[in-house]
């Protein structure tokens, strides 16, 4: 696997000419993804977890109430629009909250409430009479980071003492600063250089250390080794948390040298199914071909929304001159935007602003747009060796079975292709039928 070489800033500099979006970037698509999710993911899978002292019992709770949260606190979790605690938060918070402090190692999709919860934490364990750094939690970028400090600022409201302050590069702070704020949330690098060159913060006052997106984190340079150097020179006492979206080994071999002694909850990701998905393919002769099918099916049935996948940029970026020069409502996801500007497409579609959207695969991997009724791929996934790309295939189209919504996909296939659509049919044992695009009755 490729490693990212980051500024701390984070910024995605696309330099190079590749026609393929070829690097998944991890914390911008986590950055979409919170930036279009306005609610909890569900889940049918149980929380598993694993106890540091198995014999100690286990609590957990169905209101916040229970959690004997200062008042004000409580009034900003109401405020939120939150009533109960997610899944992962019933278990996690009461652990979070334990006396003495417990640390904990918690892995869960995002949208599931980890966020939630720790600033949660945070927030709870502040003592408003002293004016120095107590709490720390290190993003892998500064808009990640930004996003936590946003609800930090939501959920603490009401909590009028506490303030936030943000480590991440470009936030100047003249010399012989006085740091006053109680929670501090930046990059690893910036963090470090205020903690050991600037003196700014004094780690061994540090009672809730909070490790977000460990999975992205390791997966840029420089930033683990960063995250262990401060991890060392917090005080015994200190909470130490890692939280982290997926569970790779690399993962868990970094979760494990950051956190001792931890409570281990995890929650597992719910799979996707092409069961509740109608699959259809038409068989065509070259790009136009594929473009005067897709325009009959467009022409042809009512469509909600709809998200067209190529295989490469310049075939997306054909496909969107196309369809806007027919006078079709289009948007472009592609690699080579800022990370705003994705999020604000993103956003745009989301609010049904436009009606389709063009992208290639890597740019719309991870990023759930659940609302989107109709899958076109306008080329087949195939991986470097030209044969079938299943995970994708499936990515692209699959749902979660329970909560998902019925979907329609279809297939646009040279001739010379079918063999490869075939395979994918055989692959998932699901149907994927033959359509006529000069006859819609078969859909509707
Ligand atoms: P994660 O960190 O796992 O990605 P978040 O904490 O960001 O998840 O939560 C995902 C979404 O669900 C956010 O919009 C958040 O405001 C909301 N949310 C979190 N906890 C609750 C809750 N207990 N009840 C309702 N909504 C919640």
């Amino acid at each position: 696997k490729k490693k990212k070489e980051k500024d701390d800033y984070g910024s995605i500099n696309n330099t190079e000419e590749d026609d393929e979006d070829d690097v998944v970037d991890l914390a911008a698509n986590s950055l979409l993804n919170k930036l279009i999710r306005q609610s909890l993911v569900e889940s049918s899978h149980r929380v598993e977890v694993l106890q540091k002292d198995p014999s100690s019992p286990l609590y957990s709770v169905k209101t916040f109430e229970e959690l004997r949260l200062k008042e004000e606190l409580l009034k900003g979790i109401y405020a939120m629009g939150f009533n109960r605690p997610s899944k992962i938060q019933e278990m996690a918070l009461p652990m979070m909250l334990a006396h003495p402090p417990q640390n904990l190692i918690a892995q869960s999709q995002s949208g599931t409430g980890k966020t939630a919860a720790f600033v949660l934490a945070m927030l709870s364990r502040v003592n408003t009479l002293e004016l120095f750094p107590q709490c720390l939690c290190l993003a892998p970028t500064y808009e990640l980071a930004l996003q936590t400090g946003r609800v930090v600022e939501r959920m603490g409201k009401f909590c009028v003492d506490v303030q936030v302050m943000y480590a991440i590069r470009g936030n100047r702070i003249p010399r012989g600063t006085d740091v006053t704020k109680q929670i501090i949330i930046g990059t690893p690098g910036t963090v470090l250089d205020w903690c050991f060159k600037r003196k700014l913060i004094d780690l061994t006052k540090i009672r809730v250390f909070v490790l977000d997106e460990a999975d992205v984190m390791i997966d840029t340079q420089g930033f683990s080794d960063q995250s262990i150097r401060i991890q060392r020179a917090l005080p015994s006492e200190c909470q130490m948390l890692l939280f982290s979206a997926t569970f790779e080994d690399s993962v868990w071999q970094f979760a494990e040298r950051i956190i001792p002694d931890p409570n281990v909850i995890k929650l597992r990701k719910e799979e996707l199914t092409l069961n509740n998905i109608r699959q259809y393919y038409v068989l065509c002769e070259n790009r136009k071909d594929k473009y005067q099918a897709l325009c009959n099916i467009y022409g042809g049935i009512t469509i909600g929304q709809a998200i067209i996948f190529c295989q490469t940029r310049r075939n997306a970026k054909w496909l969107t001159v196309e369809m806007m020069q027919d006078g079709h409502q289009v948007s472009l996801l592609s690699g080579e935007l800022t990370v705003d500007q994705r999020a604000s497409i993103i956003q745009r579609f989301r609010d049904g602003k436009e009606k389709v959207l063009i992208t290639t695969n890597v740019c719309a991997r991870g990023i759930d747009v659940k609302q989107v009724t109709i899958v076109v791929n306008f080329d087949l996934p195939v991986n470097q060796a030209e044969e079938p790309d299943y995970e994708t295939y499936l990515h692209r189209i699959g749902r979660t079975g329970r909560f998902g919504k019925k979907g329609l996909a279809f297939n646009m296939i040279e001739v010379e292709k079918l063999p490869l659509l075939m395979k994918i049919q055989d692959h998932f044992n699901s149907s994927i039928k033959q359509l006529d695009p000069e006859d819609m009755d078969e859909i509707e």
